[in-house]
């Protein structure tokens, strides 16, 4: 008979194992079914991220920003080093061994949790009296039911339409972690958070990186001030960024690859590469799921239609993470693995996109949260604004990271923050100041009387929250 659970959650990403950590925690009788397998045919928990997103990305970000500095930063500290050098397959190596340390952690929370993991493909068999019939596929082949289904199959990489993506010459984001050796010219097609942060990698490393990003604006999603001095960064580190591209034409010869396009100006024109990352947005996964068999309702772009809980069209069908609306961003897909466990326990389940932070770990990083200044003047929002930069900050000096800001914005009337935004060292850290704030519902004088550390790149936060009331103290 097959084995009955009360929650079998499909996809063992950020957004599934946590939320079947979290099912357990609550009692119930769980299940996570996850199909990633690594050499030997051995399970590879942890989904996108920690395999191909999140977690190599940040290792290869980490290993080429020490050679970074280690070749322009050094010497100015006195430390003089003579044949610096890039091993690419140790650094790729070093990646690896990162992954897999944290797909051995994940199979270690199953069985701390008491979660029975099955490495396999999971599709929908129907439903019984007792629940959903799941069919598990692979090594752990076998049907199971549950009374409760969370699908947490998350995304994959979006094709640049005719161009088929080989991985030598044409890499999406997996072969973005991959290449072998540096390339000499390598194009990335789209400024988004993947491109910005996989053409700072291999540009720290030695290639002349061209991005090629279609809209007409650089960085759109972030705050114009943010958006404005990330690109005067990275071109002075040599990132050759073009907006407005229409690529036309994509050729690929024996060693290169040739990209025609018109530009901004919609003059054609014409660059060769030795290699090809396309990283223009990922879309949601279902393939595999057998879910038309069941009557799960998809939209017009592909992903599980699901309320404001995470509900889907049938009962006890829940979805969550990147293949449901809202941000594709691995602690979305968590808090939603979080609150689903917690709806289906009874209990009150709680996700708030508005303070949900955001983050591209490139050098200087940039963080936001909350609304920018052009969402607030779009919204008829009055609001006051408070900067600090980095610049005048002991910290930063002291580390000779003095790049950027960071801006506090709040509402005119109430003082209660509406926004914090960063680009800087250690962005993505600070951020998590401004999400308790908001979280607490706090104003900027609040932030502006708590005592910072001194002295800490923290103290540029509270700084900016003196800006608000036009007092700061070091600028
Ligand atoms: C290069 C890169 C860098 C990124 N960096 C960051 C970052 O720094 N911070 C951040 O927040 N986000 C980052 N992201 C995005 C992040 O990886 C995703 O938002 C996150 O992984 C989504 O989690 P998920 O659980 O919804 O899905 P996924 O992580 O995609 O996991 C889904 C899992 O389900 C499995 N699966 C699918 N169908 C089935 C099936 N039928 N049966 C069994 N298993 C199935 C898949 O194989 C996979 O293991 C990055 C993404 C990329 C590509």
């Amino acid at each position: 008979m097959a084995d009955t659970f009360d929650v079998a959650v499909i996809g063992g990403g950020p957004g599934g194992y946590t939320a079947a950590i979290r099912a357990a925690q609550l009692g119930f009788k769980t299940a996570c079914i996850d199909d990633w397998t690594r050499e030997g045919g051995k399970p590879a928990p942890g989904g996108t991220c920690t395999n191909v997103g999140c977690i190599p990305s940040k290792a290869l970000l980490q290993s080429s920003e020490n050679f970074e500095q280690a070749r322009h930063a050094f010497a100015s500290h006195g430390i003089e080093i003579n044949d610096l050098a890039i091993n690419v397959s140790t650094m790729l190596a070093r990646k690896n061994k990162v992954v897999n340390q944290n797909n051995d952690g994940i199979l270690y929370l199953f069985k701390k949790n008491k979660i029975t993991f099955l490495h396999g493909r999971g599709s929908f068999a129907g439903k019984d009296g007792t629940g959903w019939k799941i069919d598990v596929d692979g090594s752990a082949a076998t049907q199971i039911t549950a009374r409760h289904a969370i699908i947490a199959t998350g995304s994959k990489p979006r094709a640049l339409p005719s161009v088929a993506v080989d991985n030598d010459r044409i890499l999406d984001n997996e072969g973005a972690l991959e290449i072998p050796d540096v390339p000499k010219r390598l194009g990335v097609v789209g400024a988004g958070v993947i491109g910005l942060e996989m053409g700072s990698v291999w540009r720290r490393l030695g290639a002349d990186v061209t991005i090629l990003e279609a809209l007409p604006a650089f960085l759109g999603i972030a705050d114009e001030a943010i958006a404005k001095e990330a690109l005067k960064a990275f071109k002075k580190q040599g990132l050759d960024i073009r907006t407005g591209v229409n690529i036309t034409r994509v050729t690929v010869n024996n060693d290169s690859v040739d990209v025609e396009y018109n530009d901004g100006a919609n003059a054609a024109a014409k660059v060769t590469f030795d290699r090809l990352i396309v990283s223009i947005g990922r879309v949601p996964y279902t393939a595999g799921l057998n879910a038309q068999s069941i009557g799960l309702a998809l939209d017009s772009r592909g992903f599980i239609v699901v309320d404001e809980q995470c509900k889907t069209n049938l009962p006890n069908v829940w979805a969550i993470g990147d293949v449901v609306r809202g941000p594709m961003l691995a602690h979305k897909a968590e808090d939603e693995g979080v609150a689903v466990a917690e709806r289906i326990a009874g209990q009150h389940g709680h996700v708030d996109f508005n303070t949900t932070p955001w983050v591209i770990y490139t050098w200087p990083e940039i963080a936001w949260v909350g609304r920018n200044e052009q969402q607030l003047k779009a919204a008829g929002i009055d609001y006051r604004s408070g900067t600090f930069p980095f610049s005048a900050n002991g910290r930063a000096r002291a580390m000779g990271d003095t790049t950027g800001f960071v801006k506090m914005l709040a509402d005119a009337k109430t003082d209660r923050i509406l926004g914090m935004h960063v680009i800087g060292p250690f962005a993505s850290e600070l951020i998590a100041e401004g999400v308790v704030a908001m979280e607490f519902g706090a104003s900027s004088e609040d932030i502006a009387r708590i005592c910072h550390a001194h002295p800490s790149l923290s103290e540029a936060t509270r700084e900016a929250a003196l800006g608000v009331d036009r007092r700061t103290l070091n600028f």
